[in-house]
């Protein structure tokens, strides 16, 4: 198995995977044609997709949906409730539709095993996911306004977690956001703190994954380095046996750009 964020952050986001010959966007939240572009330019075809597959609706996840699915004729699986928010623009012309997705049960992709769970975010019905294929298995969990008893529990053994990590609270305090959206971006539906993952990696992190990738940062009210920081030193709380050379294996997600790739 092998993925890579194409794009993370408010800008848009696209999560590519793929297991053999099986080739999965989750979420499809750059133009269609910058999402082609950067998969051409990471070595993918874009017309060789799979299938897209939808967290929720907000169009950092679902810009690029409509025309991506058409030019790929590839099936788009989504919740009905996630459905039913989207405008995909042109009636949603064009779109080929994939299974519906619902949360907690698990669903087959070709070579991908799906396992959709319900985060606190304020989509319709927003879910993230683990996905396995081979014994192994990648958490993601981006879009989320805290960190639940059950992602803890669902991203338990993942070879590779993707965490949201959104914003520095003071940062956040004298950002540029009117007050309303700062607001929601703090609310339990809203978006992950450093501190808040940073709990999580205390609390609810098992240390097993290779890679830990910080996601979905906030361009103006977070920076690179601060959530680096934080969730460094929360990987020091644990001692220096239990995330050994975190230095390297801690990701950040690029929000203007492709990652690098993870082969697992
Ligand atoms: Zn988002
Ligand atoms: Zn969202």
């Amino acid at each position: 198995m092998r993925l890579i964020l194409l794009g993370s952050g408010s800008t848009g986001n696209a999560l590519y995977i793929e297991a053999g010959a099986t080739r999965v966007l989750v979420d499809c939240g750059l133009s269609a044609k910058e999402t082609a572009t950067r998969m051409v330019e990471v070595g993918v075809d874009p017309t060789l997709l799979t299938a897209i597959v939808l967290t929720h609706e907000h169009s950092d996840h679902v810009k690029g949906t409509r025309v991506m699915s058409k030019n790929a004729q590839a099936p788009v699986f989504v919740s009905d409730a996630t459905r039913n928010q989207c405008n995909f623009g042109r009636g949603n012309e064009g779109v080929v539709w994939g299974e519906r997705i619902e949360a907690s049960k698990p669903f087959q992709i070709g070579q991908l095993d799906f396992y959709p769970f319900t985060i606190p975010h304020d989509g319709a019905d927003t879910v993230a996911f683990t996905v396995q294929s081979n014994g192994v298995k990648v958490g993601m969990a981006t879009d989320l306004g805290y960190i639940t008893r059950l992602v803890s529990d669902r991203l338990c053994d993942s070879d590779l977690i993707v965490m949201e990590s959104n914003y520095d609270r003071e940062m956040l305090k004298v950002g540029p956001y009117p007050w309303s959206v700062k607001q929601r971006i703090m609310s339990t539906t809203g978006h992950l703190s450093n501190d808040e993952t940073a709990r999580w990696i205390k609390e609810g992190f098992d240390g097993k994954a290779q890679y830990l990738v910080l996601a979905h940062l906030s361009r103006h009210c977070n920076h690179p380095e601060l959530a680096r920081l934080a969730a460094l030193r929360a990987l020091d709380v644990h001692g220096s046996l239990f995330f050994q050379n975190a230095e390297n294996r801690l990701r950040i997600a690029p929000h203007d750009r492709p990652s690098e790739w993870f082969e697992l």
